[in-house]
């Protein structure tokens, strides 16, 4: 229970230096009048961690597997209590939760219509993402690739156009590489980053179908659809916007009948070929969310410290046993609750803290981090630029055999990474409060 007395500490003496209350100005520098942090913290009880705990963990949350019914349980059941403490939404339109949405890849599916012939999915060509799009022409643009001093869209405009790219990148006559200059082969010619490279750049020319000649990466790309088509564990993934136009890698055999002189020719130009691409998405979607709450602070409100934490465990495993994931990530999960508590009668009693506190309970993170992927990079509820702070809590509620018989530890991870002060003021507030053993193995 010490491991968390000792953040709460940590964060009354680094949010709070005043007791004034809210509205008041002052024009004198700030004084470090200190709310005795231990007043709050008492609050933080073995019995009410217990209690959140024995729910949270409970088989009726069934592990809380990203997506699954047992973890709507927990995300419930997190934003019940915050409405029963009235520790107010993070979001502006009054919700506790912030949509994840998250999909299985699957592979996708449909056709492509050249002329009178239709060309399948899988056996012609290879796409893992929909295509949609009716072209009387094919744009032909080399490499499709463009660097210094080198570029195939050289005076084309390919916006809203298919265009058709080979791999590989130019040649002088004297056998060194255009790009380079030497015997040194470019990016371009990257097996695994070329072609991504590729698709980006066609994409901020607005090109709006890219067709891809690679024969050595056929192979392998062939073998990655024919995995995900059979597999039933393709990884979960945030959702992707299907605005942008997809890669779409041709057999030998259908660039024979489109293009067969593709291999010798560089001249860019149009190629008089009525093509449809008809390929959708057969992505499954799973809904999910983060629960995030917030207490404003009293005299730097538009700067924020996350006190974050996953919501999520790993759910029921294939002989039907729930993985209850106490520790990993209940305990963190119900140690924020009872922060959050301690801030709120902080709060309550005048010593609102000094910059705002943000509770974020992060989803899917036994499947790659994906809640705090969203959060940080399609949706910051609180501008990053003025996050001054993340403190995460993970696995706080079991005792490792390097530390047998002592509860008074918690493992410190990066707490001198990106802020030398944020290390000092651990270390003081630690010595000062609560005497923890701070372990930096890791
Ligand atoms: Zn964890």
């Amino acid at each position: 229970m010490k491991n968390i007395l000792f953040i709460v500490s940590a964060l009354f003496v680094a949010c709070n230096s005043s007791q004034k209350t809210v509205g008041e100005q002052t024009s004198v520098a700030q004084t470090e009048v200190i709310a005795d942090p231990q007043a709050f913290a008492v609050t933080i009880t073995e019995k009410e961690l217990k209690e959140h705990l024995y729910i949270y963990a409970s088989n009726e949350f069934e592990g809380r597997e990203t997506g699954k019914p047992g973890q709507k349980k927990a995300v419930d059941y997190l934003k019940t209590n915050y409405e029963a403490m009235e520790i107010p939404p993070a979001k502006e339109d009054g919700s506790y939760l912030q949509k994840v949405p998250l999909e299985f890849p699957k592979v996708p599916m449909g056709s492509i219509m050249a002329g009178e012939t239709e060309y399948e999915l899988g056996t012609d060509f290879l796409t893992f993402a929909p295509s949609a799009g009716n072209f009387d022409e094919i744009i032909y643009v080399g490499y499709g690739i463009e660097d210094k001093g080198y570029s195939d869209y050289q005076g084309l405009d390919v916006s809203g156009k298919l265009i058709l790219i080979k791999s590989g990148e130019p040649v002088n006559e004297d056998g060194t590489y255009v790009i380079s200059g030497s015997s040194k082969q470019s990016v371009w010619s990257s097996r695994s980053d070329a072609p991504g490279a590729r698709l980006q750049l066609a994409r901020s020319k607005g090109a709006k179908g890219v067709l891809y000649y690679d024969p050595d990466n056929y192979d392998r790309y062939k073998k990655y659809f024919d995995y995900l088509k059979e597999s039933d564990k393709s990884k979960l993934e945030i959702k992707v916007e299907e605005e942008n136009a997809a890669l779409v890698l041709l057999s030998d055999n259908m660039i024979k009948n489109i293009f067969p002189a593709i291999k010798e020719t560089q001249t860019s130009g149009s190629i008089p070929q009525s093509m449809s691409l008809r390929i959708k998405s057969n992505n499954e979607p799973v809904s999910s969310e983060n629960v995030v709450a917030v207490i404003r602070g009293f005299e730097k409100p538009d700067e924020f410290v996350v006190i974050s934490s996953h919501l999520d465990h790993i759910g029921i495993n294939k002989n039907g046993d729930i993985n209850n994931g106490a520790d990993d990530d209940g305990s963190g999960t119900v140690a924020m609750l009872e922060i959050a508590e301690a801030f709120k009668q902080a709060a309550d009693t005048g010593n609102r803290p000094k910059r705002s506190i943000v509770f974020l309970h992060v989803t899917g993170e036994e499947k790659g981090l994906l809640g705090s992927k969203y959060y940080t990079d399609n949706d910051p509820i609180f501008p990053l630029s003025q996050t001054v702070a993340n403190l995460n809590i993970d696995m706080i509620g079991r005792i490792d055999p390097k530390h047998e018989g002592n509860r008074n530890y918690v493992y410190l991870i990066g707490s001198d990474k990106l802020s030398a002060e944020l290390h000092e003021l651990s270390e003081e507030i630690n010595s000062k409060y609560s005497q923890l053993e701070l372990d930096y193995t890791y």
